[in-house]
């Protein structure tokens, strides 16, 4: 049988990128995924008719918001006729440098990804613990970033929101672990996606690259196998844990 046999997977951000990924090894591995995305439906979709097995839903849902956040949560119970893991994937960068933008801009920027990368997610772990409490528990997996640990000089919002989003996935651990629901983080550094295309394929990609000793950046999977193995059966003492993917290129104590 396999590893994700029926259980029932919402992933947000999921019509590219690791979210891709991420719900592409879920149906692999026999699970049913929601794919949960913001406005490209032609991209979800593709991606939905690309997962193995039947039974995957694509839902609408800005999850920077409470109603969306709501929506996705509801939405996919209804349609997947339940939930037992979640990713939180969906994550936006801006480049607000302290030293080149204007305070609009860098008020804007700081709402637009505390919003997206740490409210957002607070507001579906609320909605899906809410189900998980009642049906006998589950998992939940946020993905953050290096960029947490490391800093992120040009965008501060968002290595601070993934700070965030790694202590509120560690009081969540706590808080929810008597209900029987499990929250683990991946904190990936640079990864071969869209996000990071610009910055790859600039004059600075060959020294992103060699922050690692292997000389390269993640691929997609390799952030996915990290969430699956959280996932997992038998990965329940691993709650509160943060797993860093990211080629030895920033080693924290
Ligand atoms: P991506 O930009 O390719 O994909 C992100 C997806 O999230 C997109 O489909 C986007 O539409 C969706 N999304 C954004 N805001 C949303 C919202 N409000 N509601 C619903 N969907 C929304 O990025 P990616 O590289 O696949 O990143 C996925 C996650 O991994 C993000 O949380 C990102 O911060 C994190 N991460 C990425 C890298 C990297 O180098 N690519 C490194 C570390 C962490």
């Amino acid at each position: 049988m396999s590893e994700f046999s029926g259980k029932k997977v919402l992933v947000t951000g999921a019509s590219r990128g690791i979210g891709r990924a991420i719900a592409s090894a879920f149906a692999d591995r026999g699970g049913v995924v929601s794919i949960v995305y913001r406005s490209n439906s032609a991209s979800a979709e593709q991606a939905r008719l690309a997962l193995a097995g039947d039974g995957h839903v694509c839902i609408q849902a800005d999850v920077s918001n409470g109603d969306g956040a709501r929506r996705a949560v509801e939405h996919s119970i209804d349609a997947l006729g339940g939930l037992d893991i979640v990713v939180n994937n969906a994550g936006i960068f801006t480049t607000h440098s302290i030293d080149e933008v204007d305070f609009d801009d860098w008020q804007s920027a700081w709402c637009a990804v505390i919003d997206t990368n740490l409210i957002g997610p607070a507001h579906v772990c609320y909605f899906a613990a809410q189900h998980m409490m009642k049906h006998g528990g589950g998992k939940i997996v946020n993905v953050s970033s290096r960029g947490a640990f490391r800093g992120e000089p040009d965008g501060p919002a968002y290595g601070a929101s993934k700070a965030g989003l790694n202590s509120m996935s560690q009081s969540l651990a706590v808080a929810l672990a008597p209900h029987g629901i499990f929250v683990g983080v991946v904190a990936p550094g640079f990864v071969d996606t869209d996000m990071a295309a610009e910055l790859l394929h600039s004059d600075t990609g060959d020294e992103i690259r060699n922050q690692s000793p292997l000389g390269r950046v993640a691929r997609p999977e390799e952030v996915a196998s990290a969430v699956l193995f959280l996932a997992s059966e038998g990965a329940e003492f691993a709650t509160g844990a943060i797993i860093d993917v990211n080629g030895a290129s920033y080693l924290r104590s």
